[in-house]
């Protein structure tokens, strides 16, 4: 289990992270990536790791969440 983040300093929008895993990512009215409610886990997520590449600006993190 991983704990998603996006850092809004660092994302310019590019919007890739939302292409690549629509399950987990989206716009928001700005153009800005935001992980989708309740997905901060990634849980079942396939292509997350996808995206972190495919972001121009590392802004999207994947930190270590709870054992379960
Ligand atoms: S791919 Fe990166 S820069 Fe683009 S919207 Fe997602 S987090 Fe922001």
């Amino acid at each position: 289990m991983v704990r998603i983040a996006i850092d809004p300093d660092l994302c310019m929008g590019a919007g890739q992270c939302a292409l690549v895993a629509p399950e987990v990512f989206t716009q928001d009215d700005d153009g800005f990536g935001t992980v989708l409610p309740g997905r901060e886990d990634g849980e079942g997520a396939t292509l997350v790791r996808e995206a972190v590449r495919a972001c121009p600006v590392q802004a999207i993190s994947l930190g270590d969440g709870p054992a379960r």
